[in-house]
């Protein structure tokens, strides 16, 4: 199995769960405010329904707050225990990360979600 062929692929470049060639979002810049949250309703390469049903992302929720708590454990054990910031300091830095980095953590909670449910298939 090659890397191309793993959920991880997919995750990674924001493609399709199901051929890993379309895009999964409209821009692949999670930094256009203005369009990162907008996603194609079917892959353009497969035709894979991305919506599948009403509601079907609001699992991806907890998968952002698994996320947002594993950065956080991470981001405290290099600061304050290794680095020996305080914690007064270490809320205020995760604070503003967790602003920076939060359609990155939006992008990928739904890229995880949708990866549980869909397998790699190929092109067809
Ligand atoms: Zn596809």
């Amino acid at each position: 199995m090659s890397f191309k062929e793993t959920a991880i692929y997919s995750i990674v470049k924001a493609k399709c769960p199901r051929c890993h060639e379309g895009d999964f979002f409209e821009t692949s810049n999670p930094y256009n405010l203005k369009k990162f949250d907008k996603m194609h309703k079917k892959c353009p390469v497969c035709g894979e329904d991305y919506e599948r049903e009403t509601g079907f992302y609001y699992g991806a929720m907890y998968v952002s707050y698994g996320l947002t708590v594993g950065f956080g454990i991470a981001v405290y054990v290099v600061m304050v225990a290794l680095m020996g910031f305080t914690e007064m300091n270490f809320i205020i830095i995760f604070a503003i990360l967790q602003l920076l980095l939060m359609p990155v953590f939006y992008r990928t909670a739904r890229l995880v979600w949708i990866n549980t449910f869909v397998k790699y298939k190929g092109k067809n």
